[in-house]
């Protein structure tokens, strides 16, 4: 932070400011300038405060040095030329297992749009199984049951029959769950089956549920919002972690790019095009992993295949791809579901891709930091 004195200020009104900034245990160190005076401060600016020290006599105004961070919770840059690593997040129990997400192996969360039945979850929880036998890849179940929809005439899901489904599922199966939270007032039933629980895109800005879903300490899947920008994507973020108790509830989400509305008519080609390089960007500003939603970017099922091997190619950590045994008759979101056998083949390149996207883009991004001389810590 720099102190900059008025012309007009004595040499007495500068000394009380440098004794303001020594009583905050800091150095201090004046430039003397044909004009005015600049009084620096030396060492860690947090916890000044600089509003202060700007109403004090003879001080034109002050600024900090530092780059500010609207996002201190989520960022990557902790001060002092330091920057966490990137955070693997722990899903699952002792019961089913564990998964990681932002390590060696991408996740894929599969599953049809709702949860409109026990067979029709059972054929997505089989295919999951034989994956996670043939592969090092690993498997969450999607499907919402309590739906967020646009207008008033949609299907809202089973609610709480979907979610009596999705546990059965996850004992039988032991296979980790996802599904959304569209309200505080279901947050804890959800939380007593769900292994994450997913903010949509709708509830993005919705702080009162982010406040919750901190409070309740699972891993989140926070999407960004369809008009969301990135920095308001990872400001929303803060609120997750801070909680509504302010007792900061643990790091544990999970970014989910899923594209933006179109503009000029554009969503007869593409339902929310997405700026995938997002996921890099926040690979560079946050600690935290991101995954990818093809699904509801793209809108089309033909158009699965390519959005998902470019964001594997791209450094993502994984996919959520709605997958339903029969898409056409599915009763939400029938045009981008794909088919299990789809999806099975479509798994096989991801994971190619995955194993060099990832590490190529981590090597790339640590060698970046470290040229410019920071440090990583856990
Ligand atoms: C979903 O994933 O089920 C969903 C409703 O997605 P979004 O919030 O991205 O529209
Ligand atoms: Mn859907």
């Amino acid at each position: 932070m720099v102190v900059v004195m008025l012309p007009s200020a004595t040499e007495n009104q500068r000394k009380e400011v440098e004794k303001e900034i020594h009583k905050l245990g800091r150095k201090s160190s004046t430039m003397y300038g044909d004009d005015c005076n600049v009084v620096g401060i030396i060492g860690d600016e947090t916890g000044i405060d600089f509003e202060k020290l700007s109403m004090m006599e003879g001080v034109d105004y002050a600024h900090p040095i530092q780059k500010e961070v609207k996002y201190p919770l989520v960022s990557r840059n902790i001060g002092s030329n330091r920057l966490l690593q990137d955070r693997i997040i722990e899903i699952g129990d002792e019961n089913i297992g564990k998964s990681y997400i932002g390590g060696e192996n991408p996740i894929y969360f599969i599953g049809p749009c709702s949860v409109e039945s026990e067979d029709q979850m059972k054929e997505i929880a089989e295919l999951a199984s034989e994956l996670n036998e043939e592969k090092s890849s690993q498997y969450g179940i999607r499907g919402g049951c309590y739906k967020p929809r646009t207008g008033a005439h949609g299907f809202e899901g089973l609610k709480k029959e979907g979610l009596e489904i999705l546990g059965r599922i996850r004992e039988e199966f032991k296979l980790p769950i996802i599904t959304e939270v569209r309200s505080e007032k279901t947050a804890n039933l959800v939380a007593e089956i769900s292994d994450i629980l997913q903010v949509g895109a709708r509830n993005s800005y919705n702080q009162d549920l982010l406040f919750k879903l901190g409070d309740i300490g699972k891993p989140v899947l926070y999407k960004r919002g369809f008009g969301m920008n990135i920095e308001d994507w990872l400001r929303g973020s803060g609120h997750i972690i801070k909680g509504g108790n302010g007792k900061n509830n643990g790091r544990d989400i999970i970014y989910c790019e899923r594209g933006e509305t179109p503009m000029g008519g554009d969503e007869k080609f593409l339902r929310y095009p997405s700026q995938m390089q997002v996921g890099s960007v926040l690979k560079y500003e946050t600690y935290l992993p991101v995954i990818f939603d093809p699904s509801h970017s793209a809108g089309k099922s033909n158009l699965i295949w390519d959005s998902s091997m470019g964001a594997m190619s791209m450094g993502y950590d994984g996919l959520l791809i709605e997958v339903h045994p029969d898409p056409k008759n599915a009763i939400t979101d029938a045009k981008q579901q794909i088919k299990p056998k789809e999806f099975r083949d479509l798994v096989k390149v991801c994971d190619e891709l995955y194993s060099i996207g990832h590490i190529s883009s981590k090597n790339r991004r640590d060698k970046h930091f470290e040229d410019l001389g920071y440090k990583f810590i856990n």
